[in-house]
């Protein structure tokens, strides 16, 4: 089998499947990805090709200017009815808010949904597809985020972030120009949510040799690929270099498919994420404000990496002393002290928690054990990882937030952060690790 990332981006899509050697059939529902200089012949394809005649459309008002009056008047020229709603507010956020806008003005007799736009308006179009039973055609606007493809939206609900299950766009166009005139705030923040897989692809590999969780090699290389380019390419990327817009953006769609053929978001979140879950929880409970998505990880990706460079070379951990940390560890103190840091969010964390017993001792013995076992094998990944002041280097020279503080977040907090990385989702990350060889806060005070 030709390996996924020796493909062009169609070759990985709807209907194509592929077995693979990890025993998964791998498969996305994204049916068409056209990212170039005129892809309006592509987009209208499929749009006849789904026998439709009218179309439900979301944009905002800087999408709609940037992108969607012109592609509009393209389609309206085709003798498409166009149902237009454009967001009134400046800000849209993905919240139960701009959802109800959207199903408020949902025209019913429209047979397809139709997205301008990146981050928000792509969440709520994809509720709205998966409400619906509508296709979707989204029109990328900006390379911000790495939600692209993915079949979930990220969305507050309740006062609470969650990544509620949708659907994937069933087809994904962007032109080059409009990529190339967007907002080079947003093109930083996407290189963010790129970079970050370095931390992500390596503690898959870790947990895999940890754990024995399900890994494909496969998957990890194609993301690998467009990894290795941004680290290369980054400049060309904030400088609005038309072939540079198309491969970022091919690295923030790709994860989605990534996450579809792996059937885990392992390819595109590890502990830099939660550094980013963490602040948006408590800018959410305590009205902080919030920064973008892919600036907030783009910051978690260079602590992350501090803590991995902490760990290079270091020598097999210590089972006996271990052990005896690992006993000073109460489960209803982490309780009190999560909900101080956490506020209402904790009360989920506490419940993932209960429902999981990750602090279950016997457990975590089989844990340890295998730790020390593979330590090698473990090393050999964290002594392969970038430093953090390659990456620090390649987000300074773009113009990237590379500190905390930047987000007005105090290193108490940072501190803190790192430490319950390691609750907020069931995954094995490096803080969980730490936490397993006795060494979380030890690290945790040497390093912020
Ligand atoms: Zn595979
Ligand atoms: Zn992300």
């Amino acid at each position: 089998m030709k390996q996924f990332k020796d493909m062009e981006i169609r070759e990985l899509l709807y209907p194509n499947e592929y077995i693979c050697d990890c025993g998964k059939t791998h498969r996305s529902t994204v049916k068409d990805i056209v990212i170039g200089k005129n892809v309006f012949p592509d987009l209208l394809e499929t749009v006849k090709g789904y026998g439709v005649k009218s179309i439900m459309v979301f944009a905002d008002r800087n999408t709609y200017e940037a992108a969607g009056k012109e592609l509009l008047g393209k389609l309206e020229n085709e003798g498409f009815t166009l149902n237009t709603y454009i967001y009134p507010q400046e800000q849209v956020t993905a919240d139960s808010f701009s959802v109800g806008q959207a199903a408020l003005h949902f025209a019913k007799d429209s047979d397809m949904v139709l997205g301008i736009g990146t981050g928000t308006i792509n969440d709520v179009c994809k509720i709205m597809s998966s409400i619906s039973g509508k296709p979707y055609v989204l029109y990328a606007t900006g390379a911000s985020m790495d939600g692209f493809a993915s079949d979930t939206s990220s969305m507050v609900v309740d006062g609470l972030k969650f990544s509620v299950p949708s659907k994937a766009p069933d087809a994904i166009y962007s032109d080059v120009k409009v990529l190339a005139a967007s907002p080079k705030r947003l093109t930083r923040a996407g290189i963010g949510d790129v970079l970050a897989k370095l931390v992500s692809l390596s503690e898959w590999r870790i947990s895999n040799i940890v754990n024995g969780e399900y890994f494909c090699r496969n998957i990890h290389d194609l993301i690998m690929k467009s990894l290795d380019a941004c680290r290369k390419n980054a400049e060309k990327y904030v400088s609005g270099d038309e072939d540079a817009m198309k491969e970022i953006l091919e690295a923030l769609i790709l994860p989605g498919v990534a996450m579809a053929y792996a059937g885990v978001t392992r390819p595109a979140s590890g502990m830099e994420h939660y550094f980013s879950h963490l602040w948006e929880m408590r800018a959410l409970e305590f009205g902080y404000k919030e920064y973008m998505h892919g600036e907030q990880v783009g910051v978690g990706t260079l602590l992350a990496l501090r803590v991995y460079d902490r760990l290079k070379g270091m020598k097999a951990p210590d089972r006996e002393s271990a052990i005896e940390k690992r006993k000073t560890f109460s489960k209803e103190d982490w309780k009190k002290e999560i909900r101080a840091f956490l506020g209402n969010s904790a009360e989920e964390v506490i419940r993932t928690e209960e429902r999981e017993n990750r602090y279950d001792y016997d457990t975590y013995l089989k844990r340890l054990d295998s730790i020390i076992l593979h330590w090698d094998e473990i090393m050999e990944i964290i002594n392969s990882m970038p430093s953090e002041r390659e990456i620090r280097g390649i987000m300074e020279r773009i113009g990237a937030m590379t500190e905390p503080s930047e987000m007005g977040i105090q290193k108490e907090v940072v501190k803190d952060t790192f430490r319950y990385t390691k609750d907020v989702r069931n995954k094995y990350i490096c803080s969980s690790l730490l936490f397993d060889i006795g060494l979380l806060d030890e690290v945790a005070d040497e390093l912020f």
